[in-house]
């Protein structure tokens, strides 16, 4: 057996508190759906206890991560301390497992480049990660620490020299760039909806060698995300031959996501991660943004099979029981007023509504092409 999918147990009913967009259940509907249709097997689910204190620090300053265990313990700060590393301010809360959480997530994908590296794994699913916005010292945009950057460092540990960072989440990883510029080792692209926060992501700092960035206009459509990838994105990743793949797989690009304006299928999203996940062997696929509980449950959980080369069974409707653990979810959301859309809670895969390629992203691509001489 060569697929894992990595999660932990402390992400059921964990929810970042009342108000807040991650007030919601993800991973663990994600699992139920693959549970309840068989799709995922015991041996194949592997749960990850939070990762210790330095572990973390080939990243993290440690008087940050001590903190995170000061308010995961005390559920509060002084008022110094919460300024100081952006917690329990803001768009930061300190809730319940404000360390453990974020802890367990990047213990997963820690120890799925541990498994990739060993030749033990091949893919591996971890839909808790994803944490693309965290900083050493500071949390930001929903993120308290950045399980992307440890698993790229820990890839660098083990001796893979061709790292390939895909982030497809509908903001940019402002995080991931900053630590990682002008590093030779390491390949970041990333497509996000532009001007949206953090702001980052410029177009032109794609003649920066090891950057690509491809921020894309408002209601970015399925024929655009293909067209990207086709043309440009996997024949570059195709030349560079990396010897591991990080896919940052957030779910915020598709149609009905409130915190973007991007309108991707989930169909297409699923071409997209099918698409990307063969250019190397070895492939970590993490979660991200998704702040629709219904839509990305069933993103994520179609993202295993995706990585299993199993997609085919999507093509079916959604029985009873995964309807029903659809509807427990809870979501406070103006699209929900009058109950939960059928289409969401009908079939696996979105219906595609064909519309054109806009001249403004063929000329995204025309530009990225002339910079990196494609
Ligand atoms: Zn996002």
């Amino acid at each position: 057996m060569k697929n894992f999918l990595f999660s932990s147990k402390i992400f059921k009913g964990s929810r970042y508190g009342e108000g807040h967009p991650l007030n919601i259940d993800r991973v663990w509907p994600s699992l139920d759906l693959l549970k309840i249709m068989n799709w995922v097997s015991d041996e194949e689910l592997i749960f990850n206890e939070p990762a210790r204190i330095d572990e973390l620090t080939i990243f993290h300053d440690i008087d940050y991560l001590r903190i995170l265990q000061k308010a995961e313990k005390f559920q509060d700060l002084e008022l110094n301390e919460k300024k100081k590393y952006n917690l329990g301010v803001g768009v930061n809360p300190i809730f319940k497992e404000v360390y453990s959480r974020p802890a367990s997530a990047a213990k997963s994908s820690m120890r799925a480049i541990e498994f990739l590296a060993s030749g033990k794994a091949e893919k591996i699913l971890n839909f808790s990660g994803g944490t693309h916005h965290g900083r050493k010292n500071f949390a930001s945009g929903f993120c308290f620490l950045n399980d992307c950057i440890l698993a790229i460092l820990k890839a660098k540990e083990f001796g893979f020299n061709k790292i390939l960072y895909i982030d497809l989440d509908a903001h940019h990883c402002d995080a991931v760039q900053d630590y990682f510029l002008d590093d030779s080792n390491v390949q970041l692209i990333s497509i996000h909806e532009k001007n949206k926060w953090p702001r980052t992501g410029k177009i032109e700092e794609s003649k920066i060698n090891n950057l690509m960035n491809i921020p894309v206009p408002e209601n970015f459509n399925d024929n655009e995300m293909l067209f990207i990838l086709d043309e440009l994105i996997i024949p570059y990743c195709k030349a560079l031959n990396p010897d591991i793949t990080i896919i940052q797989a957030g779910t915020d690009s598709l149609k009905d996501d409130p915190q973007s304006k991007m309108i991707l299928s989930n169909s297409a999203y699923w071409q997209a991660i099918s698409k990307l996940k063969d250019i190397s062997t070895k492939t970590l696929i993490l979660g991200g943004g998704g702040y629709n509980p219904y839509i990305t449950a069933k993103a994520w959980a179609g993202n295993w099979l995706v990585l299993n080369s199993k997609e085919k069974l999507l093509q079916s409707k959604l029985n009873d029981e995964c309807k029903e653990i659809l509807r427990s979810l809870k979501w406070k959301n103006s699209r929900v007023r009058n109950g939960i859309p059928t289409k969401w809670l009908d079939k696996w895969i979105d219906d595609e509504v064909g519309m054109p390629i806009r001249d403004e992203v063929k000329g995204i691509v025309l530009y990225i092409q002339k910079i990196k001489k494609l």
